[in-house]
């Protein structure tokens, strides 16, 4: 048996004695594989059962979610991010249903699908299809860089090839969906970040890092140099009785299609004098009373960093924002709708008891 075979066989005999109880390993389902894939695209398996059972509660299969609405979906992954990720398994579940087709489990027709790459397709049709397909996610990656000690970076779009191949040669003569969740399994608990359990590790004669003791170089990434842009918003809590106004974002932007307070961004911080004109401007209204600061926090997104400003409004505002272009929601329905996460957690401290 050559030494590869051997590295796949222990990470399976590692993994069945290891592996994790996990709702969406008891079923061979594409479209809950597809569910559990992209809710951990955007969290840990901790927090991400809690979003998958509630995920697969509201919308049991295919159906279902073709059957729901941008605001029912986005509820459901409030909290998440990267929201458009939620809206195009929406736009999926729609086509897919328009046509009268299942959810698919071969790589082929899934990576034709929106927000499907290739990992999520090798996955997806390695799990439910029993597909020869390797995946490749950080923790993949980790101990391949480990395992042959590649000194390619594996942010660079020129390693791919050397890892993918890597992580194809790795591939057992069965079982693929079981080794791929094995190998992502194994990093994620075994061959960790810092502190990899190489006492205990089943593959450590094979392991080169190991032999080279360059394990904390293992893998490498170049840094990127992100470019972070700085907006300030600027959000009008008006709160006329039991009733607050909302809007939907609309445009392509940040949390599209969430709901928020009426917003007015500017270059800068701004005082609340010099913000009541610019709300007079923009809503063209003559007289309202000074907003008064009631919060201000920052949030960060992965390029953007947010400087939020929360703003009471109160007096005669109130007859002007009434019948306009905004939601007048009452208090007892502002659990429906889905919130970027800075909103719904402002709204849950100052209105929602
Ligand atoms: S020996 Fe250590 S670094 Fe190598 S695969 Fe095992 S846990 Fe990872």
């Amino acid at each position: 048996m050559n030494f590869k075979k051997k590295i796949s066989e222990s990470i399976i005999s590692w993994y069945h004695i290891n592996k994790r109880d996990l709702p969406w390993r008891k079923t061979k389902n594409s479209y809950k594989i597809w569910v559990s894939e992209i809710v951990l695209q955007q969290t840990k398996i901790s927090q991400g059962i809690n979003y998958y059972n509630e995920f697969i509660s509201k919308f049991p299969n295919l159906e279902s979610l073709a059957k729901s609405s941008d605001s029912e979906i986005l509820k459901v992954w409030q909290g998440l991010g990267y929201y458009n990720r939620a809206l195009n398994m929406l736009k999926n579940a729609k086509i897919l249903y328009n046509e009268k087709k299942k959810f698919p489990k071969s790589y082929d027709k899934l990576i034709k699908l929106k927000g499907i790459g290739e990992y999520t397709a090798s996955a997806i049709s390695s799990i439910c299809n029993n597909e020869k397909k390797a995946v490749l996610d950080g923790n993949v990656y980790r101990v391949l860089s480990r395992v042959f000690n590649i000194s390619k970076p594996i942010n660079k779009l020129s390693s791919q090839k050397i890892f993918k191949q890597k992580a194809e040669e790795l591939l057992p003569e069965n079982n693929f969906g079981d080794y791929n969740q094995a190998i992502m399994d194994f990093g994620s608990i075994q061959c960790k970040p810092m502190n990899p359990k190489c006492n205990i590790c089943v593959i450590v004669k094979y392991c080169k890092s190991y032999e080279l003791q360059n394990i904390r170089s293992r893998p490498r990434k170049i840094k990127n140099q992100k470019k972070i842009k700085l907006r300030h918003l600027n959000y009008l809590f008006i709160c006329d009785k039991n009733y607050i106004y909302l809007q939907k974002r609309k445009n392509f932007d940040i949390w599209k299609n969430l709901y928020e307070l009426p917003l007015i961004e500017t270059n800068e911080t701004i005082e609340n004098e010099l913000l009541k004109l610019s709300i007079q401007n923009k809503f063209k209204i003559k007289k309202i009373n000074s907003p008064l600061l009631s919060k201000k926090i920052i949030h960060k997104l992965s390029h953007q960093k947010l400087n939020i400003c929360f703003w009471k409004l109160e007096g005669k505002a109130m007859n002007f924002f009434y019948n306009k272009d905004f939601i007048r929601a009452h208090k007892s329905e502002i659990i429906k709708y889905p919130f970027p996460k800075p909103i719904s957690k402002y709204l849950n401290e100052h209105l929602i008891k």
